[in-house]
């Protein structure tokens, strides 16, 4: 055995764009999306996280709001 610990990546979840892997050797993450891994530190992660939370809040913000409120007020064509 070499004295140099072999990485040893465990997968922690796997979506339609990207597998999320962590080394249990390194500490280190890596989320592979695509062709690219980019590879962070865990608390780095968690900031990602919550940036990315931030970035779609902004993106829902941008859009029409849902039609909830209009439910009841006018009911859909051949329901009344
Ligand atoms: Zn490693």
């Amino acid at each position: 055995m070499a004295d140099r610990k072999e990485c040893a990546h465990e997968m922690l979840a796997a979506g339609p764009i990207a597998k999320v892997r962590r080394c249990r050797e390194c500490d280190v993450v890596s989320i592979e999306l695509g062709p690219t891994t980019v590879r962070l530190e865990p608390g780095a992660v968690e900031s990602l996280w919550s940036t990315l939370g931030r970035a779609i809040e902004a993106m829902r913000a941008r859009r029409e709001p849902p039609p909830l409120t209009t439910w009841g007020a006018s009911p859909p064509r051949g329901l009344s």
